[in-house]
């Protein structure tokens, strides 16, 4: 028998975590509170639809390929990939939209289109973006942040600027047009944080969008969270769901002893956890936890988000599988993220129609949509503010797309700040982690291995490299290769 790792969660750095613990021999246990796997990920079905709860954008096929590479496996041995094209749709007014196409030659004609001149500075800020794609994703974002000196190398000093510089004023430099520009700060918002406080170096995002291409995996996101769980189950991962991790328990020399699952003690030679990392350290006592509620609640998280999932009675018009209005200011509602936390007088929104291109999603003749609006974390939360806001974003969408929606409701369900606590122990209901800053990014977040407690790490998006699916999996990956080298 190897040594027994427990993780806490079962979100994709737990899973990807399993994965490659269980085929170095240990003897791999995943314990979840919920009664489903995936964390954030989460599914959830009504009346016959389909909701993916949490990431819809599948982005960088290339880190999932290099998954499912390391066990021998490709993404299609468990679900089939379909390139969207068009990618998606980004609407600025009435009548006022943007179509980015499925292929780079079509975005850089719309470009052009847009404004004179503009394709040229396109094309040469996404050869820099895939610069920085192939010396952060291909090689940066797998370091373990134990040390800045992981950072050092010829590339990265070449690139100095790109460390020092923002997206922002990257992105401005060459091309003026304001609705052009906002597309191209939107692949950083994946990040969590403002574009003028995301590194230049996070260009490679837009690689990630223009180049690589947005896919769908067919039936959902939650299809990846299933091969994941095949594939750790082929290699004898238990999983044990409805198990809630209350404490993480130690000998006298603060060493792992085991875990307290649903009020039982279990001996563990390691613990892992992929659970939130704040609320990880609230499971130990106060002398073991590296970091003071202070620190906590000076970081920058990224943001929470209100969460609506529809049941149309009718097909929509004029949407996208992926559509994002931006027919407001981002900087005014990034001020009520950032800033005081308040909520937005005027939110930008994201909409996903997934059965556009999948019937899986909905019966015929009718569609699914998840509405997202990103909200401060821990901003108040009540079932009054989540209505006005869906009036809010209902009434945008008829108007923005010239069609009546609200009668053919036939369902909605909601999810915000106050679920995101509840469901997940999330630190004051972030959605998606600890945002990419320049102060929180590699060596500057919290660290995987414990400083305090052997045999305890952490994994997922509040640990390096960030949020994100693909920055989860990988994640998973590094504690993962941390544990068998210590242990
Ligand atoms: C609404 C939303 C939209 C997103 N959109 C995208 C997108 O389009 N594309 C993309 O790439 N990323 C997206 N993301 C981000 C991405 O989903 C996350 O970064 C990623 O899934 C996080 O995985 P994780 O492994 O860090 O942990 P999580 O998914 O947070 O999993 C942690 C797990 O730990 C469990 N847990 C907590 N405490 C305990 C305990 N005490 N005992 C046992 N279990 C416990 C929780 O129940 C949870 O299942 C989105 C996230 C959200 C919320």
């Amino acid at each position: 028998m190897g040594k027994k790792v427990h993780i806490i969660g079962s979100g994709f750095s737990s899973l990807a975590s399993a994965c490659y613990l269980a085929k170095a021999g240990y003897d791999v246990i995943v314990f979840e509170k919920n009664n489903y796997l995936g964390g954030r990920a989460r599914q959830f079905k009504k009346e016959g639809f389909i909701f993916d709860m949490g990431p819809t954008w599948y982005w960088m096929p290339d880190v999932f390929e290099k998954f499912f590479a390391d066990f021998g496996k490709k993404p299609s041995d468990y679900y089939q990939l379909e390139r969207l094209s068009p990618a998606y749709e980004v609407y600025f007014g009435k009548e006022d939209s943007i179509v980015i196409p499925g292929d780079l030659e079509g975005i850089v004609d719309v470009f052009e289109k847009e404004e004179k001149g503009s394709s040229i500075h396109l094309k040469h800020f996404l050869k820099q973006a895939k610069g920085n794609y192939d010396v952060a994703v291909k090689d940066l974002v797998y370091k373990p942040g134990q040390s800045p000196l992981e950072l050092v190398n010829i590339e990265t000093i070449k690139r100095l600027h790109h460390v020092f510089g923002n997206i922002r004023s990257q992105v401005s430099r060459r091309i003026k047009n304001k609705k052009l520009l906002k597309i191209l700060e939107f692949p950083v918002l994946f990040l969590g944080a403002k574009p003028q406080d995301t590194p230049a170096l996070y260009s490679f995002m837009n690689w990630a969008d223009f180049g690589l291409g947005t896919w769908h995996p067919v039936g959902g996101m939650y299809k990846v969270v299933e091969a994941m769980v095949a594939l750790a189950r082929s290699m004898n991962v238990e999983f044990r769901t409805n198990s809630n991790v209350q404490e993480i328990t130690l000998d006298s020399v603060g060493k792992t002893k085991g875990i307290i699952v649903n009020d039982e003690f279990i001996a563990s030679d390691v613990v892992l956890s992929g659970a939130d990392y704040h609320h990880t350290e609230t499971l130990l006592p106060q002398k073991y936890r590296q970091y003071s509620e202070k620190y906590w609640d000076k970081r920058v998280f990224a943001p929470s988000s209100l969460l609506f999932y529809v049941g149309f009675d009718k097909k929509l018009k004029n949407v996208k599988h992926h559509t994002l209005f931006f027919d407001t200011e981002f900087d005014v509602h990034a001020e009520t993220i950032y800033g005081p936390p308040s909520w937005p007088k005027e939110p930008l929104f994201y909409a996903s129609y997934p059965s556009i291109t999948d019937g899986s999603f909905a019966p015929a003749g009718k569609e699914a949509a998840t509405f997202l609006i990103p909200l401060a974390p821990g901003v108040e939360d009540t079932l009054s503010i989540r209505e006005k806001y869906f009036n809010i974003i209902i009434r945008r969408l008829e108007e923005l797309t010239q069609q009546s929606v609200k009668e053919f409701i036939i369902f909605k369900e909601s999810f915000c700040v106050n679920d995101f606590v509840k469901d997940y122990n999330s630190y004051k209901g972030n959605a998606y982690g600890l945002a990419n800053t320049l102060m929180q990014t590699a060596f500057l977040r919290p660290k995987i291995k414990s400083k305090k407690v052997k045999n305890l790490f952490f994994t997922g998006q509040l640990t390096v490299p960030g949020p994100g699916v693909p920055p989860a999996l990988i994640s998973g990956k590094i504690a993962s290769d941390l544990i068998i080298k210590h242990n």
